[in-house]
C-alpha cells in the first residue's frame, strides 16, 4: 500500500494553497458579507488551471487526476466555502458532463472558453420546484421539432447560472420511458426563451449563487444533445458520483480552516488561570475533530482514488460524502464552541464557516439519499472493500 501523495500532487497541493492564502482567505469575510466573489479573483484562477480542471488538456484545461482535483477544491473551501462551490459546480457538475459526454466538436465548441477563465462559468440543472431527491419525477421536456429541440419547464437552485456560459440541463424527451426516456442538453445562457432569476436568498455561503432557471421554447439546435438520447438520467447518475467526492472535499476543506482557528483561539484565549488550550473539555473538541478530519480526507482520497483507477467507485464515493458533510457539521459546531460568544460574532469566520457546512449534507443529494445509495449497495455487493 502507498499511502503517499505523489511528488506533483504535492506541489499541486502547495501551489493551491498558497494562492488561497494568499488571494481567496483575505476576501473570505468580504465576500460572504457582500454576497459576491470578486470577479477578477475568478479570473486569477484560470491561469493556475482551477477553471478548467476536469477539462482536457487538448481544450485548454488541466486535465487533473481526480486526487488532484479533490485537494485543490479542499484547499478553495479552507479558504472559503461558498467560492469552493462555485469553482467545484463550474468544474465538477458542468464542465465535466461536457468533458464526459461530448463529442469532439462539443468540447472544442463548449469547454476552452470557460476552462480558461474569460469569466464564465458553467453548471449543470437538474433539481425542478417540485422534485430534487427524486429526479424521476422532473418535468422539464425537450421535444424534437424538425431541426430543433425545443426546451420547456423550470428548473430550481441552478448554482452558477446567472454566471454561465451554458447550462447543461436534464429534461424528458420519451416521457413513455420513464427513467430511460431523458436527455441532457447544452443550453446557451443567451438562447432566446431561456430566463435566469435572481440568486436565491441563502443561509450561507454567499459567495456561491443559486438560481431559478425557466425555459419557454428555448429552441436548440439538434446537435445540443449532450449524450445519447435516452441516457440523461444514467448520466446524470454518473457526474454525480464524482460530484459527491468533490462535496466531500469542500466539507473537509471548510472543517480544516474552522479548526484551524479553533486551535489559534484556544491558544490565545485564557479562562480560569490559563489557556483554553489546556483545559481538557477544549482539547477533546480539538481531538476529536483532527481526527474525523484525518477520517474524512482519507475517505474522499480514496473515493478520488478508485475513480481514477476506472474501479466502480459509487459507494465510496456516497460515504465519503456523507461522512465528509456531516462531519464539517460538527466540526464547525465544535469551532464556535470553543470561541464562545466570539464564535457566535461576524467579526469571527467560524460562524460563517458553519453556515456554509450547513448546506453540504443538502446539495448533490441529500445524506438521506446517500445513505440510500450506500445501502443499496451493501445489500447487492456487500460493504466496501480496499482492493
Ligand atoms: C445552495 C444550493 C445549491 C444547489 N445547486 C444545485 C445545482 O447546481 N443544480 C441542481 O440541479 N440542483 C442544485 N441544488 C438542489 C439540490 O441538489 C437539492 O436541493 C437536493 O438534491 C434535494 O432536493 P430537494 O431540495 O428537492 O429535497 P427533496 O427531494 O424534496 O427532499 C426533502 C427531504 O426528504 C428527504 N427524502 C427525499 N426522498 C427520500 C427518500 N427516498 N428516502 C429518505 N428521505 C428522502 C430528503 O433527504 C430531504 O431531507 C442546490 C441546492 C442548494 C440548497
Amino acid at each position: 500500500m502507498d499511502f503517499q501523495l505523489s511528488e506533483e500532487q504535492r506541489l499541486w497541493r502547495k501551489s493551491v494553497h498558497d494562492f488561497v492564502k494568499k488571494e481567496i482567505k483575505p476576501l473570505a469575510k468580504e465576500i460572504n458579507e457582500n454576497e459576491e466573489i470578486p470577479p477578477q479573483l475568478l479570473k486569477k484562477m484560470g491561469p493556475l488551471g482551477l477553471l478548467g480542471m476536469s477539462v482536457p488538456e487538448a481544450c485548454g484545461g488541466a486535465e487533473l487526476d481526480s486526487i488532484s482535483i479533490a485537494i485543490a477544491i479542499e484547499e478553495i473551501a479552507w479558504g472559503d466555502g461558498g467560492t469552493a462551490l462555485t469553482i467545484e459546480a463550474h468544474n465538477e457538475l458542468g464542465c465535466a458532463a461536457v468533458a464526459a459526454f461530448g463529442s469532439e466538436s462539443q468540447k472544442n465548441k463548449w469547454l476552452p472558453p470557460v476552462a480558461s477563465g474569460e469569466g464564465k462559468l458553467t453548471s449543470l440543472a437538474l433539481t425542478e420546484p417540485q422534485a430534487g431527491s427524486d429526479l424521476r419525477n422532473i418535468k422539464t421536456s425537450a421535444k424534437k421539432e424538425g431541426d430543433s429541440w425545443v426546451l420547456q419547464g423550470s428548473k430550481a437552485w441552478i448554482t452558477n447560472a446567472g454566471k454561465a456560459a451554458f447550462i447543461v440541463t436534464l429534461a424528458v424527451t420519451d416521457p413513455d420511458k420513464g427513467s430511460r426516456g431523458m436527455s441532457m442538453f447544452i443550453v446557451p445562457t443567451d438562447a432566446p426563451g431561456l430566463s435566469i432569476a435572481p440568486p436565491e436568498k441563502k443561509m450561507g455561503a454567499g459567495g456561491t449563487h443559486s438560481h431559478a432557471v425557466s425555459y419557454e421554447n428555448v429552441r436548440l439546435p439538434l446537435e445540443n444533445l449532450l449524450g445519447k438520447q435516452g441516457e440523461g438520467l444514467q448520466q446524470t447518475l454518473h457526474v454525480l458520483d464524482g460530484g459527491r467526492i468533490s462535496v466531500g472535499a469542500i466539507s473537509v476543506g471548510i472543517a480544516q480552516g474552522a479548526l484551524d482557528e479553533a486551535v489559534k483561539y484556544a491558544r490565545e484565549r485564557h479562562s480560569f488561570g490559563k489557556p483554553l488550550q489546556d483545559h481538557q473539555a477544549i482539547q477533546w473538541l480539538v481531538a476529536d475533530a483532527a481526527t474525523e478530519i484525518h477520517a474524512a480526507r482519507l475517505m474522499v482520497y480514496y473515493a478520488a482514488w478508485l475513480k481514477e483507477q476506472g474501479q466502480p467507485f459509487t459507494q465510496a464515493g456516497a460515504a465519503a460524502k456523507l461522512f465528509a458533510t456531516e462531519m464539517a457539521e460538527r466540526v464547525s459546531y465544535s469551532a464556535i464552541q470553543i470561541h464562545g460568544s466570539y464564535g457566535y460574532s461576524r467579526e469571527y469566520p467560524v460562524e460563517a464557516m458553519y453556515r456554509a457546512a450547513r448546506l453540504m449534507t443538502i446539495g448533490e443529494g441529500t445524506s438521506e439519499i446517500q445513505r440510500l445509495v450506500i445501502a443499496r449497495k451493501v445489500f447487492k455487493d456487500g460493504p466496501l472493500q480496499i482492493p
